[in-house]
């Protein structure tokens, strides 16, 4: 039997049992954030539809196939975020945040919006985290952006991860390269994907984007002219200094990177450095990550003229990537609150107090003691506290210790200390 209502086809719910390990990831992230020194902003999850148009570029993919737009009541056009570059740049500019500092280092998580097809790892809710450095054209801010990008994954339990690097160059550069890459698809035009053959006339570099068998097939050259163009090849000479800047500043930090000069990710407001992170073992959604250097992307959206790199990193990808590494967190040591008839009154309160310090659960239905020490079992708590009548009369509270059955009576002024003892051994365990 299905169910009336399902989460809408390409979206899902994390149930607990998952949720404690995107906690643990999420923690992991905010730790190294916060040692690279990056603020966290949060911006609104839809924006004008016309930001997303203009950062992305209409020829994008995300704007002309994924968006979700839509008008609200007063007719506005609006968006759901497919991403958080534009949001980002879009609150710098709004509230002046260059004046707070020559540079901002800023990160942020939440989720993300594409009408994709759905399939393994590709979904139309998803969450990103990234980071942005705002404020400087240094190379020194690529390097460092890559290197906490690597060190998100490391803090993962990631190893040996290869950042695959190219240079998208500058505009001008993409329109020398555009044209040498077009004509020299010319001669295969025709073995093209229909979308490929669009592309070759709005924005050729966007056939390096596609997954089509066959155009994979023609890109490789193998029946063209000569080898493919690269991009690499058409850099300016200001470009090419930042590209070799770039990679000696990851050769000094020992972190693994690949030139791939296939590389042009899926959005047009690159600019310079492009990079990307794969997982093979995760099938044709591999992308964990990537990211890159937006030097006109600010001034796009109507701001002064201000350069930045960041990147984004998909989580629910990155999180089924790390399987069962991402560990569910234990547990915290829990108490149940056993009460019988004539104690049942004092429990809410009881309980209320205990909370402040411990994770307490306790039955709300009034069911029999024995009934009670059943849920004691099943909800995974180490000690049942039980309010016997005659024992709280006398102001004591039997304690129970589930994971060997003993049992102590404690008077309410040693509670604490006596359920302490008995919780901390198990902790230092653990810790060892
Ligand atoms: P992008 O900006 O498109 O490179 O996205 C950055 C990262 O977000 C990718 O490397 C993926 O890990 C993740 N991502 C992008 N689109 C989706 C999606 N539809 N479903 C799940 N993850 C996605």
């Amino acid at each position: 039997m299905s169910p009336k209502h399902q989460a809408p086809r390409g979206t899902r719910d994390l149930l607990p049992g998952e949720t404690e390990r995107w906690q643990w990831a999420e923690r992991q992230a905010r730790e190294v954030l916060e040692r690279y020194a990056y603020r966290e902003i949060r911006t609104p999850m839809f924006e004008d539809f016309e930001l997303f148009a203009r950062s992305s570029g209409e020829s994008s993919d995300v704007v002309q196939k994924e968006m979700y737009r839509f008008q609200d009541l007063k007719g506005r056009d609006l968006a759901l975020r497919p991403e958080g570059t534009a949001g980002v740049c879009r609150a710098w500019i709004e509230h002046n945040l260059g004046a707070q500092g020559r540079v901002q280092r800023l990160w942020y998580a939440g989720p993300m919006f594409r009408y994709g097809r759905p399939q393994k790892g590709r979904f139309r809710q998803f969450w990103q985290i990234g980071a942005e450095v705002i404020g400087t054209p240094a190379p020194a801010a690529d390097i460092e952006i890559i290197a906490l990008f690597v060190d998100l994954f490391e803090a993962w339990g990631f190893e040996n991860l290869t950042v695959m690097m190219n240079s998208v160059g500058t505009p001008e550069t993409r329109r020398v390269y555009g044209e040498r890459l077009r004509q020299w698809l010319e001669p295969a035009r025709e073995r093209l994907s229909v979308d490929s053959r669009a592309r070759l006339e709005t924005n050729p570099l966007r056939v390096l984007d596609t997954k089509d068998p066959q155009d994979l097939e023609v890109l490789t050259g193998k029946e063209l002219s000569g080898p493919r163009p690269r991009m690499l090849d058409a850099l300016d000479r200001e470009s090419r200094e930042h590209w070799d800047r770039v990679l000696a500043g990851l050769d000094a930090l020992h972190i693994e990177h690949e030139i791939d000069h296939g590389l042009v990710r899926g959005l047009d407001y690159y600019t310079r450095t492009a990079f990307e992170v794969h997982d093979r073992q995760l099938g044709a959604q591999s992308a964990l990550g990537g990211g890159g250097r937006y030097d006109g992307l600010i001034e796009l959206l109507g701001g002064p003229s201000t350069p930045g790199v960041g990147f984004s990193i998909g989580l629910d990808r990155t999180i089924m990537a790390l399987e069962d590494r991402a560990p569910a967190l234990p547990p915290t040591p829990m108490l149940y609150v056993a009460t019988t008839d004539g104690t049942r009154e004092v429990a809410p309160s009881f309980v209320r107090a205990l909370r402040t310090v411990y994770a307490v659960d306790f039955d709300l239905e009034g069911r029999t003691l024995n009934a009670q020490m059943k849920a004691a079992d099943k909800s995974g708590a180490r000690l049942v506290l039980l309010l016997g009548d005659e024992e709280w009369k006398r102001g004591e509270i039997i304690l129970k210790d589930l994971s060997d059955g003993s049992q102590q009576t404690v008077e309410a002024d040693a509670l604490v200390e006596a359920i302490d003892q008995r919780l901390e051994p198990a902790t230092s365990e653990e810790e060892e």
